[in-house]
């Protein structure tokens, strides 16, 4: 059956004839089929109405939904361009009854028609948008506002009803956050609140200009005492800072700033260079001045703190230490040189008193008065108390064999020269006691054990030895299992009594040729001389067995303390650290399965070929 649009019919209702308006529905739809049929039309329920509207009367068909929306359709204003398009596409779908984008269609025809009629709204709106730009919200900058608005521009697209709402919405929003400052009379509608803000922005840059002053002048250029030029800028930088006002002024200060931090940043690698530099020259100083001292152990442990000191990274608390260490020794030493200077000089006055009346009393030739002459200035340039020893030695010869009454100044010299020899003896026991206090910058404090710097220069000696005579050596890393539990439970003080306790227990158990150092809180280094590694594990193996026999007592408590032990042999040919750390990862193998026991570790490729 051929199908006729809708349209053709829709237009040819009002020539046809229609019913008697007293006809019955039943007659209607009866008559309404009948047509269908002839007209050979498919009975849709659109050809259906269409006829039944036909026969039923013309004024019918304004009362059915197409009619109705397609005059709704036409009566709608077409006051825009985009209107006109929207309502010639709202009428085409109408006439092919594609409802479904009908009713997409005509949605957006009634919004934007809402607008078109509500447009009255926009004003307002926009002076709110205007109110809120220039409120001083708090913790809402500009930068956010503008970030808010162009957030609201990129959704909206360009649909102006969504805009609107979100406009709406957004300044909803801001309108609830509480204002930064005097909130009256900025929200004012007279033009107070510009002139009030625009006062309340200046004081905030001013304060923000106060904040860079004293940021420039007393955090910054305090730092630049080393570099006077750098610190000048920053001061005059600090006063230009407190002079900003307004936006204008931040702009021009930020340049001067930008160039100020590149030469700043250029100063701090110059700086830290001289620093490197600094610490090379000192390292090689004290390396060469250690090479020219034989005899001086005082000086030499002193060298050797600070050769320690700068092979570590520099700390403050190293240097802090070093410090304290070195101060002590100059103290000491201040003192016995003192004692010595004192020594020396009594002596020198009394030796040229002496000279001076050997020579009035010498009644022998001129050749003796020169000889004495000779003496008084050697001994007027001696330096040292030894020197004047060997000059008073020389003198009682040459005494001996002037021809004068010396019985008297026999006997001035021989006390002279008794004083001599205990002026000496005070010097060496000065001297040795000078030695002892270089050695106690090797020992550990509390244990006396050996501290770290002790154990590096034993190591070096123990090494050398083991390649000299080709025997082995035997490095252990100790560490007390639990410490920390100890001085938690005990306190501090049992915990030194137990390193204490310890260490009388190692020495009791190795050999005096043995040598134990602290290595850091509770970690003890041992060296075992001429010992391979099978027996080095049974060395330490003792010391455990050893340190369950002897029980370390806490107020009549019996306290058990036991460690983990790395032990390794050492070869002469890798640096100490290596074999350290070698000792070290057995030790906390040990400690992994289970503490209380010694772990072995060879070296990782053994240069040596029979220990
Ligand atoms: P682990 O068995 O794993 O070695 O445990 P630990 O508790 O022994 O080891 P940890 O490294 O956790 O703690 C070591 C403790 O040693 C921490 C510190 O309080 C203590 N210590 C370090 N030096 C000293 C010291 O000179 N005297 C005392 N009394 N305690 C020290
Ligand atoms: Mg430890
Ligand atoms: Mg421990």
């Amino acid at each position: 059956m051929a199908y006729k649009p809708i349209k053709k019919l829709i237009f040819s209702v009002a020539s046809k004839k229609t019913m008697k308006a007293t006809a019955t529905p039943t007659e209607i739809a009866r008559e309404t089929l009948r047509l269908l049929a002839a007209r050979k039309l498919l009975p849709t329920p659109e050809n259906y109405l269409t006829i039944y509207e036909e026969v039923a009367g013309a004024n019918h068909a304004t009362f059915t939904p197409t009619h109705a929306l397609q005059n709704l359709v036409h009566a709608l204003p077409r006051n825009t361009a985009r209107h006109i398009r929207l309502i010639d596409n709202l009428e085409k779908l109408l006439q092919d009854h594609r409802w479904q984008e009908i009713s997409q269609h005509l949605g957006d025809i009634l919004r934007t028609n809402t607008l078109q009629t509500d447009n009255k709204s926009w004003p307002p709106l926009l002076l709110e948008l205007v109110k809120h730009w220039s409120l001083p919200h708090a913790g809402l900058t500009q930068k956010h506002k503008t970030h808010d608005l162009q957030k609201i521009f990129e959704l909206s697209g360009d649909d102006a009803l969504i805009l609107y709402q979100n406009l709406q919405d957004m300044l909803h929003r801001w309108s609830e956050i509480p204002l930064a400052r005097q909130p009256m009379s900025l929200v004012a509608s007279d033009g107070s609140d510009t002139a009030n803000h625009d006062k309340a922005r200046e004081e905030d840059l001013a304060i923000c200009g106060r904040l860079i002053q004293q940021l420039l002048k007393n955090g910054l250029a305090h730092q630049l005492d080393h570099a006077p030029a750098l610190k000048q800028t920053a001061l005059e930088l600090s006063d230009k800072a407190a002079l900003c006002k307004k936006p204008n002024d931040f702009m021009v200060l930020e340049t001067a700033l930008k160039s100020f931090w590149m030469k700043l940043a250029m100063e701090e690698q110059t700086h830290q260079a001289l620093q490197e530099g600094l610490i090379r020259l000192l390292r090689l100083l004290v390396d060469n001045v250690a090479e020219l001292l034989s005899d001086d152990q005082w000086l030499k442990s002193q060298l050797d703190l600070i050769r320690d000191m700068t092979n570590q990274p520099i700390s403050l608390e190293l240097i802090h230490h070093a410090e304290q260490s070195i101060t002590e020794i100059i103290y000491k030493q201040g003192l016995l040189k003192h004692s010595l200077n004192e020594a020396r000089s009594t002596m020198q006055n009394m030796l040229t008193m002496f000279i001076e009346r050997l020579g009035a009393l010498s009644t022998s030739t001129g050749e003796h008065n020169k000889k004495l002459d000779g003496y008084a200035k050697q001994i007027r340039q001696a330096e040292d108390i030894r020197k004047l020893n060997t000059l008073l030695d020389e003198l009682l010869r040459e005494t001996g064999s002037i021809q004068i009454d010396m019985l008297r100044s026999h006997e001035d010299l021989s006390s002279m020269r008794k004083r001599v020899d205990d002026a000496d003896a005070r010097i060496r026991s000065l001297e040795s006691e000078l030695e002892h206090i270089g050695e106690k910058v090797r020992e550990d404090q509390l244990t006396s054990a050996f501290n770290r710097r002790g154990l590096a220069s034993e190591f070096e000696r123990e090494a050398a030895r083991a390649t000299r005579t080709g025997s082995a050596l035997c490095l252990a890393m100790l560490d007390i299992d639990n410490f920390k539990n100890l001085n938690d439970t005990y306190g501090h003080k049992v915990g030194d009594d137990a390193l204490l306790h310890l260490v009388a227990v190692m020495q009791s158990v190795l050999r005096p040729s043995d040598i134990i150092a602290r290595y850091g809180g509770e970690e003890f280094v041992i060296l075992l001389t001429d010992t391979p590694l099978k027996e080095g594990i049974k060395v330490i193996t003792r010391v455990q067995r050893e340190l369950t026999k002897k029980f370390f007592l806490h107020n009549n408590e019996r306290m058990l303390i036991t460690f983990s032990a790395g032990i390794t042999l050492v070869d002469p040919f890798e640096s100490q650290e290596t074999t350290i750390e070698r000792a070290d990862q057995a030790m906390y193998e040990a400690k992994r399965m289970g503490k209380n026991r010694v772990v072995a570790a060879e070296p990782a490729e053994p240069k040596l070929k029979k220990r």
